[in-house]
């Protein structure tokens, strides 16, 4: 059985005091489901705060991105040690760094093994773009990001490692997938493509989220689904009532 995870991703939205102000609202929320795992994932300015508002709960706290150089002449970025003072979690490759930030799916490749090394869990993002979808090309361009973004890399156990299915035309855009076709590119070409890269036992263990315009009146429909293992949560999850009840539909 795997347990769910509603992951947070605030994406750039948030001063360091409005994020506190959400925290101190959602923590006693979060809590108080035992059988979610939660995650939020801030811009870099408000984590060393939110880290210590986190501590002694079982929320996660996750980076939105990281370089994979360990230190060195590489203005503005952050390396994984210094995720790793503060976070449990880093996403790696959302669509928006894709889209605007020239990332690749050998870039992705490179964060994940170096999240990987400093024992950070990465949150995975695939999906495919409005243009790919409209050309049948899902199965191809997801099964290609899989690949290339896990070439070389290997995993002893399904909890270091979180994957996100997130179809761009969704996020941010209201236009959801339906619960059936995000589940069967979830169970057919997600965790198909991860059973053979990482075997069966472990790829059945990894949580597969689903992300594109989740909400409370929608979520149920994708939790209900065999291989859709929580959500990933960008517009809904900035406001404490709406995140609140994602999380409580996942229980
Ligand atoms: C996201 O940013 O990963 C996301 C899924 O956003 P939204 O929920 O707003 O579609």
């Amino acid at each position: 059985m795997r347990v769910p995870i509603v992951a947070g991703n605030w994406k750039m939205n948030k001063t360091i005091r409005e994020a506190k102000e959400l925290l101190e609202k959602l923590i006693p929320e979060m809590e108080s489901v035992a059988t979610v795992d939660n995650v939020i994932c801030p811009p870099a300015t408000a984590l060393s705060q939110i880290s210590k508002m986190l501590e002694g709960t079982n929320i996660g706290l996750g980076a939105q991105n990281l370089f994979w150089e360990e230190s060195g002449a590489y203005t503005g970025e952050l390396s994984p040690e210094m995720i790793k003072e503060l976070c449990t979690h880093v996403i790696i490759g959302h669509s928006e760094r894709r889209q605007y930030f020239g990332e690749t799916n050998e870039t992705v490749n490179k964060r994940i093994k170096a999240a990987l090394q400093v024992g950070l869990i990465p949150i995975v993002c695939v999906g495919e773009t409005l243009e790919e979808n409209e050309a049948e090309r899902t199965e191809d361009v997801v099964g290609q990001q899989i690949r290339e973004g896990f070439s070389g890399i290997q995993i002893p156990d399904s909890e270091q490692l979180v994957v996100a299915y997130e179809p761009v035309w969704a996020i941010g855009t209201g236009r959801a997938a339906t619960p059936e076709l995000a589940n069967r590119i979830q169970k057919d070409v997600v965790r198909a493509s991860l059973m053979s890269i990482f075997g069966e036992e472990v790829a059945e263990g990894i949580r597969i989220l689903y992300g594109g315009s989740v909400k409370p009146d929608n979520a149920k429909g994708f939790f209900d689904e065999s291989d859709i293992d929580g959500a990933l949560v960008g517009g809904a999850s900035l406001k404490a009532d709406s995140f609140a009840a994602i999380t409580q539909a996942a229980a």
